[in-house]
């Protein structure tokens, strides 16, 4: 990197956030595609945007205290940082997972940041959760759980202040706990202040599908620039992401070759998405009981990315730093020509600069994943006009925003005279310049 600002700040954002290394992570991935706008624009540095952007509006941490079935008491940390607002209420979701930390959730909100002002809708970033494990638990544990972690971030929250959504171990169940105790302790049903709600109550049709929809969209979009012939593909975990990529993927007649979860993976020529629903969605279990249900396919221990099989595309769709040059060298090994982020941050920088220099096309998670949260602002517009849009009419509204980031993505690479298959930077440029014109335009904040 030559640019001595951004430099200067990598140094001591380094320096004032020891022990944050997936925050540190994310920024230096953002920071080191922005050198060419950076120069570009010496009132960026004049009016300290860079410095404003990397340091959180606000970081709420609160203690969020259950009873278990057994009568004994456990003590979990809840987190709720509204990153950047310039573009709009925080928005982002909350994450349920032992590995939650503050590097954790502020390496989300930052990059949510991004990936709300790519979608072009009126969201700021945020994001939340606990190191709460809802993995074992009873129904009425995750239920006390939700209500006492709503308890305090009741607060915080609000239809033009901060909306919080589902992530990892927060899905249906989770939001509806939340919605409920959210409205109880308001007196009121304000429906604009969670997104990811049961359609039944204010939550919108095509939410659930919508960010593995729309990663898939997304990729179709490349493949119009890079068509391959009967490509086969690898989803990396089986959650809501995985899952809903997969059926669009299998819908449009792309060969599902593989699926991953925390334990193992399983390989099959063509996986049966309804055997996987049953066990994720239902029996909440490992995909371990695939090969007796399904009847096919073979089961392995560890990362589906220390496999060996052939494929063409990979969509990490499990969690962060799933990937390291190590994992990339074998995806491109077994044939990989395109990866397209599902999770935030799946892939390290390592294995980033790996893709690149073997030829294989990456789009990065803040572009592609976006999906959810355009979904979850046209759940906010639905909430607010107390109108329901069917299926179509938000799939159709999906897909539309998902090939404007794409086209985005070409736009800013081609007014910085970049590669226009450079993803990564065409994201962080486009993202980074809706909301540093924002900022600017609201004064020193
Ligand atoms: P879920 O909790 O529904 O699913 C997560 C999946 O990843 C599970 O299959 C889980 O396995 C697997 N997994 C977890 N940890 C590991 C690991 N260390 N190695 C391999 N697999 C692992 O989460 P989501 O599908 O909602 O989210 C997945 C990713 O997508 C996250 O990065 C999230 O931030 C991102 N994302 C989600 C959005 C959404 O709308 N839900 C929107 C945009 C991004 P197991 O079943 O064993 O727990």
């Amino acid at each position: 990197m030559t640019n001595s600002y951004i430099e200067k700040i990598l140094k001591e954002l380094a320096q004032r956030n020891p022990q944050q290394p997936e925050y540190l992570q994310a920024v230096t991935e953002v920071l080191s595609t922005l050198e060419r706008v950076i120069d570009a624009h010496p009132e960026y540095q004049k009016q300290a945007v860079l410095e404003r952007l990397v340091e959180p509006e606000r970081i709420v941490v609160f203690k969020v205290p259950v009873e278990m079935d057994d009568h004994h008491i456990e003590v979990y940390r809840g987190y709720r940082i509204q990153f950047n607002g310039a573009l709009g209420p925080y928005k982002g979701g909350l994450r349920f997972h032992p590995s939650v930390n503050l590097s954790v959730m502020k390496f989300l909100a930052f990059e949510q940041t991004f990936k709300n002002a790519l979608t072009t809708l009126p969201l700021g970033g945020g994001k939340g959760g606990s190191d709460f494990d809802p993995k074992g638990k009873s129904d009425n544990e995750i239920r006390r759980f939700c209500e006492s972690f709503m308890n305090e971030l009741y607060r915080h929250i609000g239809a033009d202040k901060d909306v919080p959504a589902g992530d990892m171990g927060v899905g249906g169940r989770e939001i509806g706990y939340l919605y409920g105790y959210y409205r109880r302790l308001r007196g009121e049903s304000e429906s604009g202040a969670l997104t990811g709600k049961g359609v039944g109550y204010g939550g919108s049709l095509g939410r659930k599908q919508a960010t593995g929809y729309g990663l898939v969209y997304f990729l179709q979009e490349i493949l119009k620039r890079h068509p391959l012939n009967n490509p086969k593909a690898v989803v990396s975990g089986s959650g809501n992401v995985a899952i809903y990529a997969a059926e669009k993927l299998q819908q449009l007649g792309y060969q599902v070759i593989g699926m991953s979860d925390s334990q193992g993976y399983i390989l099959d020529d063509d996986i049966d998405l309804n055997v996987i629903k049953q066990l994720k969605e239902v029996q909440r279990t490992s995909l371990e009981d695939y090969v007796k249900l399904a009847g096919k396919g073979e089961y392995h221990q560890g990362s589906i990315y220390d496999g060996h099989y052939h494929c063409d595309i990979a969509l990490p769709c499990a969690t962060q730093n799933e990937i390291d040059a190590r994992r990339a060298a074998n995806l491109v090994a077994n044939g990989v020509k395109i990866v397209v982020e599902g999770a935030n941050m799946p892939d390290n920088n390592e294995a980033i600069s790996y893709y690149k220099q073997h030829g294989v096309i990456f789009a990065p998670g803040k572009a592609a994943n976006a999906g959810g949260v355009a979904t979850s602002g046209l759940e906010m517009s639905q909430n607010a006009q107390h109108l329901n849009w069917t299926f179509a009419e938000v799939d159709e509204k999906l897909h539309q925003i998902m090939t404007a980031i794409h086209q985005q993505c070409l736009d800013a690479c081609r007014q910085y005279g970049l590669d226009e298959d450079d993803y990564v930077s065409g994201a962080n440029i486009a993202g980074f310049e809706r909301v540093v014109r924002a900022m600017i335009a609201q004064g020193i904040y």
